[in-house]
């Protein structure tokens, strides 16, 4: 797939482009958001449910694309899942900060779980893009969100 990406880490990417998590939209959603990377043709719809606490309860996903964007929207799902916005928002933005070589603390690589897996893409600047579909979804998800609920 990425000549020079870990062994390990194409492991992670491909189990999760193979067997994607959290698929299937929430009905009705609180936050949703449609997300397109024009330069590879990869879409993600991202669909949450919250709990009365803010929190977020239930995350689902549909999408097609290269096996990085649909990984990364995987491994996503299942990182905030049970995440309050804000956290979620730490979550995008760190990971936004990995991609453009912030390296990571071992505190923050446990933060982000098998999304470390895609640190090497960061050197494949074409990718990054895809890296980030899901999470900028997630980011215009939100933001949409707090627009209305002001
Ligand atoms: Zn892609």
């Amino acid at each position: 797939m990425l000549q020079g990406l870990d062994d390990l880490y194409q492991e992670i990417i491909l189990d999760h482009h193979r067997n994607p998590r959290n698929q299937g939209l929430v009905e009705p959603a609180d936050l949703s958001a449609k997300g397109f990377n024009p330069f590879c043709g990869d879409q993600v719809v991202l669909t949450a449910g919250l709990d009365h606490s803010g929190h977020l309860a239930h995350v689902g996903m549909e999408g097609q694309g290269c096996a990085i964007s649909q990984a990364s929207a995987s491994i996503m799902g299942e990182l905030i899942k049970g995440k309050s916005l804000e956290e979620a928002e730490a979550l995008v933005e760190l990971f936004k900060q990995v991609m453009v070589g912030h390296e990571l603390t071992v505190d923050e690589a446990d933060q982000l779980g098998e999304l470390a897996a895609l640190e090497g893409v960061r050197n494949f600047p074409v990718r990054i893009k895809c890296a980030l579909l899901g999470w900028s979804t997630l980011q215009d998800a939100i933001r949409e969100f707090q627009k209305s609920s002001d």
